[in-house]
């Protein structure tokens, strides 16, 4: 077993990693790639035009899981797909001794 570790972070997400063909568009000119679903970045956004709100916090988050907001917990189930999906490729490419995963909402 190889000895890699890796700390997977909103910037360090091997981003233009497609998960989703066809899927949002990104800024590298790619559809679909994994950042646009699996990052802090990408589900506070979502959240946000989905509560119509401007920003969310950590925190606002947290309190709407608490209250099992229906919708909220829907786009965390999403998130946390796509961020195993691209987990699972990382384990499967790197073969990685430890992966840390530096992502607040899932902490
Ligand atoms: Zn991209």
């Amino acid at each position: 077993m190889r000895t890699v570790t890796t700390c997977i972070t909103p910037t360090r997400l091997n981003a233009e990693a497609l998960v989703a063909p066809d899927g949002r568009p990104c800024e590298c000119g790619n559809e679909g790639c994994w950042e646009k679903y699996a990052s802090e970045a990408s589900v506070l956004s979502t959240l946000a035009k989905q509560k119509k709100l401007f920003y969310v916090t950590y925190e606002k988050v947290l309190n709407w899981i608490y209250s099992e907001d229906e919708e909220v917990l829907g786009t965390m189930g999403q998130f946390i797909n796509y961020l195993s999906i691209g987990i699972n490729n990382i384990i499967n490419i790197f073969n990685p001794e430890t992966i840390l995963a530096c992502i607040r909402l899932v902490s």
